[in-house]
This record gives C-alpha cells, sequence and structure tokens, in this order.
C-alpha cells in the first residue's frame, strides 16, 4: 500500500510574513486530516503532508501547491493564468509541463484562523488539481459539488471539508496527474 504524499512549497520567507514554522505545521496538520480521510477506500493506506520538496520527492500521484505570500507573486500568472482565484488559482501549464496549483497567503490576512483559512485554500487548489484543470476531467466544475463546502467558489476559515468533498476527491485522488514543477 501505498501513501500520498501533499508538498507544500513555500514561496517566501516565513519570519518576514508573520508565518513561523508553527503556524506551517498547522496548515500541515489541517490538509493531513482530510487527506487521511479521502484515502480511505481508495489504493491509498494514508496520506503525508511535506514542505519545501525537491522534484525527485514528487511521485506520479503526489500532489504540489505552491504558496506565495500574494498574488503579485503569482506563479500562474507567468505561466498563462488568464486571471487569478481570490485565495488561490489552478492551471494546467502549457505544452504538457504539468498541473500548477498555488495558494495566496495574503487572502489569509486578518482573518480570525488564518491557518485554517490558508488549509482550506490549499485544500480547494488541490481539487482543482485532481479532479477539473487536469488533462481528462473527474468532474467538470468544483466548484459545483452538490453538497460541497471547501470545494465551492467562496472559502471561509469557518468551513471544514464535508463529506461530498472527501467523496469528491476521492474519485480522482488516485490518478497520476504531473505536477508543475518549474517553481521548485
Ligand atoms: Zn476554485
Amino acid at each position: 500500500m501505498a501513501t500520498l504524499n501533499i508538498f507544500i512549497a513555500q514561496r517566501f520567507d516565513g519570519a518576514a510574513q508573520g508565518f513561523a514554522d508553527a503556524d506551517a505545521a498547522a496548515v500541515s496538520s489541517h490538509i493531513t486530516d482530510f487527506f487521511k480521510k479521502v484515502c480511505e477506500g481508495t489504493g491509498f493506506n494514508s496520506a503525508s503532508v511535506f514542505r519545501n520538496p525537491v522534484v525527485t520527492q514528487i511521485g506520479a500521484s503526489d500532489l504540489l501547491c505552491y504558496l506565495v505570500s500574494s498574488p503579485e507573486r503569482s506563479i500562474a500568472i507567468s505561466k498563462g493564468a488568464t486571471s487569478l482565484g481570490p485565495g488561490g488559482t489552478t492551471i494546467p501549464v502549457a505544452s504538457g509541463s504539468g498541473v500548477l496549483s498555488e495558494a495566496y497567503l495574503s487572502a489569509c490576512a486578518g482573518d480570525s484562523n488564518r491557518n485554517k483559512l490558508l488549509a482550506n485554500l490549499i485544500m480547494h487548489e488541490l481539487m482543482h488539481n485532481k479532479l477539473d484543470a487536469r488533462p481528462g476531467k473527474v468532474i467538470v466544475d468544483v466548484h459545483k459539488i452538490p453538497g460541497g463546502a471547501i470545494s465551492k467558489d467562496v472559502v471561509t476559515s469557518g468551513m471544514s471539508p464535508s463529506d461530498a468533498d472527501i467523496k469528491a476527491m476521492r474519485r480522482g485522488v488516485s490518478g497520476a496527474v504531473a505536477q508543475y514543477t518549474g517553481g521548485l
């Protein structure tokens, strides 16, 4: 049995942004909880979240999300995104370079539970990554999953993944989706 690995590539200095190692750990913990539930009944027996990978760590079915300080630091905009989401963006990068997901720390500024909101935004983008931004969509539009919570277009820190979010992600999680590693 395999482990699903989720990698978060932080593209800013945490100390300068008030985002300490303990904050990153809290974000990772929320994401781990979600993906452990997603993995139940799939080919994965567990899920683990790691920070700041090197390319060779990323397996065929693994996930990668860039964490950037703000949309002004977007990687997606330099890779063909025509618009950016308020909390993050996921696009297929042209010429088979993989699917790129990114989330914006600035979208969580001032929130009473910043780390949970940031985790929800990352999970939202990773749902796009495995479900509707990939070649051969599994779901037409993640935002329209009936009963969805963190999959909706407006994501808050008060949300937790719903059963519908978990079940939807199970449908796509086992598929191999090449991740955009050009930003590592
Ligand atoms: Zn979305």
